[in-house]
């Protein structure tokens, strides 16, 4: 039998000799370095799948594939106590058809697709169109909790399921899927970072080289499936692939996302896809100390953006991705939210209860000249851009205004006033990932399966591409984790 480790080295050189770009050198040599360095392992062990993450997507295979009679492992770069990635710190929304009927699933495709502006994965919009509302339910038949669909979000043809509630939500499904799995066989192994794959001699994959506490530890396995999550916390990706200045972006998730599966995958041949500039990361401006719930996405669409010079700058009401990504244009990449109360009663009333649970300060002025003085605006401009922003305001719209609002405009115009200041762009989640085909299974750049390795979630099949529906990331993760299960079980 040929060395596997061998057949490694030799694929990664063709890469890194072939890549023309400086992402695709980068990746792959960052990953050859890490790999190359690797000591002989102290120990070996055996599984049917291996699986690397314990986010959402991870632990949807892994129990999937354990309760179809696979010995599978988990394994964890971080401690148990953080188990669960950027799923853990997640709304805990998974996104529904409106009903069970072909109509409400070909809308919900035709929504994804509009919001990923016809460059998302609609294959995957379909299997998550026709597998969510079974995935749920597999997930209550094995105790763990989902509520019922919330009413559905203006504009939208999709509407939100919730596991149990926002932010206690998750913790709970991740101690309940966690029980389900070792109640099925499974074992998770913390503190335990995946390193490299390793290949057999029909270049099919056969099992993961990973650090854990005492050294170097092989997991053979039939079958891999990588659920690693994203790279919203690796500086030289985004850098290379997103934008020069991307990586100076605050990470609203864990600052440990930092593509380990991409560039494994990359190492043994697999394409990546969707990778390329803004686009492939969700960006929302949010308070710089409290990242993660410290956003106003609610309130977005209906207040005015004011940066630290005084004017507006982006069409408001076109939500707040394309908010965030706007303000990373603004000299000190800040921002100022600014509204009313009649704004606050209809609609921000619950982002300010958010922000305040949060300790984060919510200026509110008489006048709004003492607004602009107590965020540090410049009065007089900022005056100017409010009273001409009212001026154009007609028929709930701001055709005239700099920059036109198209929808959703009402005067700043009823005391007291409120902002949200200063919002800096944080990165949410990325987009860009591992080539995959509707069975998990993970190809090379044209289109060959790679024998023995999947992959799902955030890392993988470039779902998004823009923008995504709230919800969609974690059933993206749920329906294709549990696929990807299924398929390296088998
Ligand atoms: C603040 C916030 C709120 C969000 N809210 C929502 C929401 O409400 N709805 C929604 O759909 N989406 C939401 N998202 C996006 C969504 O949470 C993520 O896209 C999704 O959870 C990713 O899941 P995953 O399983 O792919 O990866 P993760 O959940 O990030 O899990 C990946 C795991 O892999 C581990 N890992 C990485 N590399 C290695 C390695 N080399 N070896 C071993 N382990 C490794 C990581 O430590 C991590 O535990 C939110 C994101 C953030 C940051």
């Amino acid at each position: 039998m040929s060395d596997p480790h061998a057949n490694g080295v030799s694929r990664r050189s063709m890469l890194t000799s072939l890549g023309a770009g400086a992402g695709i050198l980068g990746l792959a040599a960052a990953s050859s370095a890490q790999a190359a360095a690797l000591p002989a392992p102290a120990s070996s062990e055996s599984f049917d799948v291996v699986v690397i993450g314990s986010g959402m997507a991870g632990c949807a295979a892994a129990l999937e594939a354990a309760l179809s009679g696979a010995k599978v492992v988990v394994l964890e770069k971080v401690s148990q106590s953080r188990m669960g990635g950027n799923s853990f710190l997640a709304g805990g929304s998974f996104a529904v058809p409106l009903d069970t009927g072909e109509q409400a699933r070909a809308d919900y495709v035709e929504d994804y697709d509009k919001y990923c502006l016809g460059r998302g994965n609609t294959e995957i919009f379909k299997l998550m169109a026709s597998h969510v509302l079974d995935d749920l339910k597999w997930l209550s038949d094995n105790g763990i909790e989902v509520l019922p669909a919330e009413n559905r979000p203006p504009n939208r043809v999709a509407t939100v399921q919730t596991a149990p509630a926002a932010f206690a939500g998750m913790p709970r499904l991740f101690k309940a899927i966690k029980e389900r799995i070792e109640s099925a066989g499974g074992v998770f192994v913390f503190d335990t970072k995946a390193k490299q794959l390793m290949l057999n001699e029909t270049g099919g994959v056969s099992g993961v080289r990973a650090i854990g506490p005492s050294g170097v530890v092989e997991y053979r396995a039939k079958a891999v499936i990588i659920a690693a999550g994203g790279y919203a916390g690796n500086t030289q990706i985004l850098e290379a692939y997103s934008d020069p200045n991307a990586g100076a972006m605050m990470v609203r998730g864990i600052k440990w996302a930092t593509g380990d599966g991409l560039m494994m995958a990359q190492d043994v041949g697999a394409g990546l896809k969707g990778m390329g500039g803004l686009m492939a990361l969700h960006i929302a401006a949010v308070d710089s100390v409290e990242t993660a719930a410290g956003q106003p996405a609610r309130a977005v669409p209906y207040a005015i953006s004011i940066n630290r010079e005084g004017r507006r700058f982006v069409d408001e009401s076109r939500g707040y991705v394309a908010h965030g990504k706007a303000v990373l244009e603004q000299p000190g990449q800040t921002t100022t939210l600014v509204f009313d109360e009649s704004i606050r009663k209809s609609v921000a009333a619950p982002v300010i209860a958010t922000f305040e649970r949060l300790g984060v300060t919510v200026h509110q002025a008489d006048t709004l000249e003492e607004l602009a003085s107590k965020v540090g605006a410049p009065v007089e401009e900022f005056v100017r851009t409010v009273t001409a922003f009212n001026a154009a305001v007609a028929d709930g719209a701001a055709p005239g205004a700099t920059p036109p609002k198209a929808t959703l405009a009402s005067r700043i115009e009823t005391a007291p006033f409120y902002a949200f200041s200063p919002l800096a762009p944080g990165i949410t989640l990325t987009f860009g990932g591992i080539m995959i085909n509707a069975n998990a299974q993970v190809l090379e750049a044209d289109g060959r399966v790679i024998p023995g390795l999947f992959a799902a979630g955030e890392g993988a099949g470039a779902a998004f591409h823009h923008d995504y529906i709230g919800g969609g990331a974690l059933t993206n993760c749920l329906v294709m984790g549990r696929i990807a299960g299924r398929q390296a079980a088998a």
